[in-house]
């Protein structure tokens, strides 16, 4: 499907729900070798994956440094190809070349560090960077330059420099570019361990907004809390999926994400603290916001209990 035309489609939300349960990414026993000098004995980074990824769906991939994340995020979009196995993005095979623009189109990629992925000296010409290498044409091209800006809410700043930018705002204007492409997947891979807590924020309501408008998100990262309220988290450890399922299924598994080596979020492990000394706290409080105002509700009940 060539996106042409305006602005990134509000109805996509609609076409998500019509074409439900379709899984825009399927990975099917999937490994991935790197290749070294020929004395050295390789493990593969990814060792027997399957997985498939639902259109519209907001996927999180955590897991230990070295696990496969970076590795399993190139392979979806055709930077790395398969050693064996198969990974298809929208019904192309990564490896079939006659396709691997299909791909790319289809797959944008946000990576940790906005300074390796802002190419120009004026924020407007690096949005326009990739729709030009896609031969758009120029009005075309202006459009979606003033869309992708205005949907990271950086289009006043169009004219600037983007090294007078915040951490945050940079990462912004990657991911217009991103957007500029008009992508159906967005891989984020630990977009936000370079970003100060602001920037965090600025970046993770931005995905969560993509989310809504019905882009396919999967998000890499090492912040716990930012898994809390996506769909689906899998969990990689030594290239293979460890645990995968819905953020109130995983961190209910709190001794087995500990052993792969991994923080809980915050109000988790408070919680699993409280319930170890007796306290009942319901499985599904996964944020502090939520544990406070439990933590509350009891209290009070607790106090209008004594008092009667
Ligand atoms: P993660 O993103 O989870 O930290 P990676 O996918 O980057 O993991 O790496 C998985 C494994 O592949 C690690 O053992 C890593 O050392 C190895 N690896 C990653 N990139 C390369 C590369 N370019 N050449 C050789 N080995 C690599
Ligand atoms: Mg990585």
């Amino acid at each position: 499907m060539q996106h042409e035309g305006n602005p990134l489609p509000k109805n996509r939300k609609k076409e998500t729900e019509r074409l439900a349960q379709d899984s825009i990414i399927q990975i099917h026993d999937l490994v991935y070798t790197y290749r070294h000098r020929e004395e050295e004995i390789n493990l593969p980074a990814i060792n027997g994956i399957s997985l498939d990824v639902e259109r519209g769906s907001f996927t999180a991939v955590i897991g230990r440094n070295g696990s496969g994340k970076s590795t399993l995020a190139k392979s979806i979009n055709a930077l790395v190809l398969p050693t064996s196995g198969s990974v298809i993005v929208d019904g192309f095979k990564t490896d079939e070349e006659a396709h691997l623009w299909d791909v790319r189109q289809r797959v944008g990629m946000v990576f940790q560090n906005p300074d390796n992925q802002l190419v120009s000296a004026i924020v407007e010409d690096d949005v326009a960077f990739g729709p030009e290498n896609l031969g758009i044409n120029p009005d075309e091209i202006r459009t979606r330059i003033r869309i992708a800006l205005e949907s990271v809410d950086m289009y006043e700043h169009r004219k600037m420099a983007p090294h007078l930018l915040s951490g945050g705002q940079k990462q912004r204007i990657a991911i217009a570019g991103v957007l500029a492409m008009h992508p159906d997947i967005v891989i984020f891979d630990e977009p936000t361990a370079m970003l100060d807590p602001g920037g965090r924020k600025e970046v993770l309501d931005i995905m969560k907004q993509l989310h809504e408008e019905g882009i396919t998100v999967v998000l890499i990262t090492h912040f716990m809390e930012e898994t809390i309220h996506c769909d689906r988290i899998v969990i990689l450890d030594k290239g293979r999926v460890a645990i995968e399922g819905s953020p109130v299924e995983i961190f209910a598994r709190t001794e087995e994400i500990e052993a792969l080596g991994l923080r809980l979020p915050f109000a988790v492990e408070i919680a699993a603290g409280l319930r170890a000394h007796g306290i009942h706290v319901p499985q599904d409080i996964l944020d502090t916001d939520g544990l406070v105002k439990y933590i509350v509700s009891e209290s009070d009940t607790e106090m209008k209990r004594s008092k009667a």
